[in-house]
């Protein structure tokens, strides 16, 4: 399966504006609800999405395309396939079905789920549609997501990959907490972990407080997992740090539903604070981000006593670009000139200051050559002619810049001393460097 799926990217911007770029099969005879739905894929992960009214229909789009589907959408109740008969269809081509039905009865919905199927929608629910096209994202999402299992009975563990595996997760299994505090060290880009409480030497709430110690709730998800009947065991793994916690026997839906919501929190928070850290608009590290993060890599820099270089830089006479060009066409310069910064400085911290102040750090390497690639930046500054609109010319900017790599106390002074030569730049002439 995971032969098909191109690999992704997996910063917390991509992840959520994920793309989806195989089509998805929807299955339904009810042209209206085939519609909604399309439109709603459609929209949402911008994918292809085919559409078969009937059993017959899906049968010869399934011949055709059966390589190219991960997931069919499928109506249980079809004019010549009345009883559920697309499930087998669907699964007999290893394409992975999600079931949209009227029928919820409760021994229908096993008979289904126990056929294979990723999830049950009950079609009268107001949020079915919703929910259906919020699950196809997840489980493209899932493939790039890891899920430690920590349990001591191998059959448990066993029984709980089974059906995580079914939601494309990658899956690590821990038998007991010392391990799981190991493999989590080896595989940092864990997103959850499943902990069983009752587990010999270390138990599940303890482990829940040693994770804790180095991953934080919005960058791990821990659930607690125990079949003992402690009312308190919940309140206590929650206590310990634990996102949420599930009671044995539990259903395959309350795991995917519990697992998937906790998920879509991490995605959430994520996206929350790239949107905290970015400047919205050229997409580079903001002022925020440059004073917190930056002094901290700065301030490790220097205990370490690792030279670190400052650059300030202003674009020269850009409110004239403004006055002739309009502000829109500005914007344009400030995005075209964030991108150039970006790639010059790719392995370093950049950040757009404000209006057309931005700022670089860089680490451990020469000042020397670090003025030289400043330098090398500038020169393609001044050489790059920005189009903004197809009436006006091209235009051509210049950037003056003041670097800094004496030891001040923190980011704030190297700042300042960068902006001193910076001053000097712009006050002999621009379009240099002066560091
Ligand atoms: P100097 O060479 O001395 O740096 O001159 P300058 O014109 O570049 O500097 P000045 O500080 O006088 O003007 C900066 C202008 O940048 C003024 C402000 O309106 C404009 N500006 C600030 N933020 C934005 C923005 O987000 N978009 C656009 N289009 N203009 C902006
Ligand atoms: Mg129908
Ligand atoms: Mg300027």
């Amino acid at each position: 399966m995971s032969l098909r799926l191109k690999k992704r990217t997996t910063s917390a911007l991509d992840n959520f504006n994920l793309i989806i770029d195989t089509p998805i099969l929807v299955i339904e005879d009810s042209k209206p609800l085939a519609h909604m739905l399309s439109v709603m894929l459609k929209k949402q992960w911008g994918c292809e999405v085919h559409v078969a009214y009937s059993y017959a229909q899906a049968k010869e789009y399934l011949n055709k395309y059966r390589y190219d589907y991960l997931i069919a959408i499928c109506d249980l109740t079809l004019p010549d396939a009345p009883n559920g008969e697309i499930i087998d269809l669907v699964s007999k081509a290893k394409v992975q079905s999600i079931a949209i039905s009227g029928n919820y009865d409760s021994a229908y919905v096993k008979t289904i789920l126990d056929k294979g199927v990723i999830d049950f929608i009950d079609k009268g629910n107001t949020n079915a549609y919703k929910y259906a096209t919020e699950l196809v994202g997840r489980l493209y999402k899932n493939y790039q997501i890891k899920i430690m299992i920590v349990d001591d009975s191998k059959t448990s563990s066993d029984i709980l990959k089974f059906m995580l595996e079914k939601l494309n997760f990658t899956i690590i299994c821990a038998s007991n907490g010392q391990q799981a505090l190991e493999l989590l060290n080896e595989n940092k880009d864990t997103r959850i972990v499943l902990t069983d409480f009752a587990m010999p030497e270390m138990d599940g709430v303890e482990l829940t407080y040693r994770i804790r110690q180095n991953y934080s709730k919005d960058s791990l998800v821990i659930i607690g997992i125990s079949g003992l009947n402690d009312e308190m065991l919940s309140a206590n793994f929650i206590k310990n740090g634990a996102n949420d916690f599930l009671i044995k026997p539990f259903s395959y839906s309350e795991l995917l539903c519990r697992v998937n919501q906790n998920l879509d929190m991490l995605d959430h928070l994520a996206y929350i604070n790239s949107l905290a850290n970015h400047d919205f608009m050229t997409k580079v590290n903001n002022r925020r981000y440059f004073f917190t993060e930056g002094n901290k890599g700065y301030l490790k820099a220097k205990k370490l006593e690792l030279p670190s270089s400052v650059f300030m830089m202003d674009i020269d006479h850009f409110k004239k670009i403004n006055d002739t060009y309009g502000h829109d066409c500005g914007d344009i310069v400030l995005i075209n000139f964030a991108k150039i910064l970006s790639e010059y400085f790719k392995d370093h911290l950049v950040a757009r200051l404000g209006g057309e102040e931005f700022a670089v750090i860089i680490h451990n390497l020469p000042h020397e050559q670090n003025i030289e690639l400043a330098n090398t930046f500038r020169e393609a500054i001044a050489a790059t002619a920005i189009k903004c609109d197809s009436e006006n010319e091209a235009i051509s900017i210049t950037v003056s810049i003041g670097g800094s790599n004496v030891y001040e106390e923190n980011i704030d002074m190297m700042l300042k001393s960068a902006d001193k030569n910076l001053y000097e730049a712009k006050e002999s002439g621009r379009n240099k460097v002066i560091a």
